[in-house]
C-alpha cells in the first residue's frame, strides 16, 4: 500500500501498525498498554458540563479509553472513519444491517454466505419486512441487473463460508454505489492485513474479531469499520440499540492484535503445505483454497488479496459418503466451531441452505483450521484421518 500521509512521511507497513496501533503511552503515565476502564458512571464536574455534552466520555455504554484504543487501531488498519465494537462477530453482521434496512427495503446477499448471517436475513429481517435475495458469487460482476430501486444494501462475503468461492468484490461494490446501495462485507477470512475491502469501494468491512485478532479461543467480539458516509448511521445506531463490547474482552483482543501478523504467516504458511499435500492425496477429490492455482476463483484473489490465512476446506472423495471416520480418527484436530486460534480444529459441513452455490457433488466437504502445531505433526495427523476413512470404505465394500 503506497498511501502518503499529507506531511509525505510514507504510511507504517501492516505490522508496525498492529504493534502500535490505538496505543497512546504518553496518555497513562508511559505506560505500553491502555488500562482496562470499566465503567457505567462518569462523573462530569457540574451541571453545566452535563447539559453541554462537550466531555469526550459520558457513559460507559458509549465507550471508554480501552474500546477507543481497539476501535483506533482496527480503523487505521481497515483505512475507515470509525470502528464500532460488539459482543461477537454475529452482531458485527446484524447491527449493520438493522442500521441500513428498513420494511419495504431490498437486500441483495450472496449465497455462500456464514450460515447464521442467512438465518438472520431469513427470519428477522424478513419479519421486518425486508425483502432477501441472495445471488451466486459466480455473478458477482452481474449484480447492477439485480438492483432495483429499493436496494438498500449488498452483502458480501469473500471468500464464501466453508467453501471459499472467490468474487469480483470491487465490481459488485461499484455496482452498488452506482445505485446509492451500501455495501458490506464479511472480511473474516483475510483480516485486515491481507483485503482492505474500503480501498476497494466497499463501505462496511465485518470482522468476527472472535477469530484471527484475538486468536486465543477465549474471547467473542466483533468489529464494523465504516467509511465517512455510512460512520454517523452506523454509530448512532449501535447506541440506539445498547449494544457495546466489555472493557476486559477488549483488552484480551488488542493483546492478540499485537502478534496477529506473525501468527497468520505461520498460519497461512502451514495451511499452504497441507493444502499441496492434501491435493495429491488420492481420498481427496478437491481442495477449497483460495491460494491453490488449481481452485476456481484463484484469479480473483490474487488479483485482490494480499494473502491467505489459515482456514480452507477438503472434499473427500466419497460420494454421499460420511465424513465421521475421517473427523474421529484425528487426534491432534479437534472437533469443533469457530477458528483462528492457535489449536488446528476438523468440522464436518453443513452446505443444505445454499439455493445457488451448491455443494461439491464428489462427497462430504470438511473444513480444517490449522492452528500453529508443528506441520509434519498435523500431516501425520490428517494422515491417520484419511487411512480410517479408506478402512472404512474398504470394509462396507
Ligand atoms: C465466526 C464468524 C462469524 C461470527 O463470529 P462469532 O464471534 O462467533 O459470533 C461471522 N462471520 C464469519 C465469516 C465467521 O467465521
Amino acid at each position: 500500500m503506497s498511501e502518503i500521509d499529507p506531511t509525505g512521511k510514507p504510511a507504517p507497513g501492516p505490522n508496525t501498525r498492529l504493534a502500535h496501533g490505538g496505543n497512546r503511552p504518553s496518555d497513562y503515565h508511559g505506560f505500553v498498554n491502555p488500562p482496562v476502564v470499566r465503567a457505567s458512571t462518569i462523573l462530569f464536574p457540574d451541571s453545566a458540563a452535563l447539559k453541554g455534552r462537550s466531555q469526550r466520555y459520558t457513559y460507559g455504554l458509549s465507550g471508554t479509553p480501552t474500546t477507543e484504543a481497539l476501535e483506533a487501531a482496527l480503523s487505521e488498519l481497515e483505512g475507515a472513519a470509525g470502528t464500532i465494537l460488539v459482543p461477537s462477530g454475529l452482531a458485527a453482521v446484524t447491527v449493520p444491517l438493522l442500521a441500513f434496512l428498513s420494511a419495504g427495503d431490498h437486500l441483495l446477499m450472496v449465497d455462500c454466505i456464514y450460515g447464521p448471517t442467512r438465518r438472520f436475513a431469513n427470519t428477522v429481517l424478513k419479519r421486518l419486512g425486508v425483502e432477501v435475495e441472495y445471488f451466486d458469487p459466480k455473478r458477482a460482476e452481474g449484480i447492477a441487473d439485480l438492483i432495483r430501486a429499493e436496494t438498500k444494501v449488498v452483502f458480501l462475503e469473500a471468500p464464501g463460508s466453508n467453501t471459499f468461492e472467490m468474487l469480483d468484490i470491487g465490481a459488485a461494490a461499484r455496482a452498488a454505489r452506482a445505485a446509492n446501495a451500501v455495501t458490506m462485507i464479511d472480511n473474516t477470512w483475510a483480516t485486515p492485513l491481507h483485503f482492505r475491502p474500503l480501498d476497494h469501494g466497499v463501505d462496511i468491512s465485518i470482522h468476527a474479531l472472535t477469530k484471527y485478532p484475538s486468536g486465543h479461543s477465549d474471547v467473542l467480539m466483533g468489529s464494523v469499520s465504516a467509511n465517512e458516509a455510512t460512520y454517523r448511521r452506523l454509530r448512532d445506531t449501535q447506541l440506539t440499540l445498547g449494544i457495546n463490547a466489555a472493557p476486559d474482552d477488549v483488552y484480551l483482543v488488542l493483546r492478540g492484535l499485537r502478534s496477529m501478523g506473525v501468527r497468520l504467516d505461520r498460519h497461512a504458511e502451514t495451511a499452504m503445505r497441507l493444502a499441496e499435500w492434501l491435493e495429491g492425496h488420492e481420498a481427496v477429490a478437491r481442495v477449497l483454497h483460495p491460494a491453490l492455482p488449481s481452485f476456481d476463483g484463484h484469479d480473483l484473489w490474487k488479483r485482490q488479496f494480499a494473502g491467505a490465512s489459515g482456514l480452507f476446506s477438503i472434499v473427500l472423495r466419497q460420494p454421499h459418503g460420511d465424513p465421521a471416520p475421517f473427523v474421529d480418527a484425528l487426534e491432534l484436530f479437534g472437533i469443533g466451531w469457530s477458528w483462528g486460534g492457535f489449536e488446528s480444529l476438523a468440522v464436518p459441513v453443513d452446505l443444505s441452505d445454499r439455493t445457488l452455490a451448491l455443494a461439491p457433488d464428489e462427497g462430504p466437504v470438511v473444513r480444517l483450521q490449522i492452528g500453529l502445531e508443528d506441520f509434519t505433526d498435523l500431516r501425520t495427523d490428517l494422515e491417520r484421518g484419511l487411512a480410517a476413512l479408506a478402512a472404512r470404505q474398504n470394509k462396507n465394500g
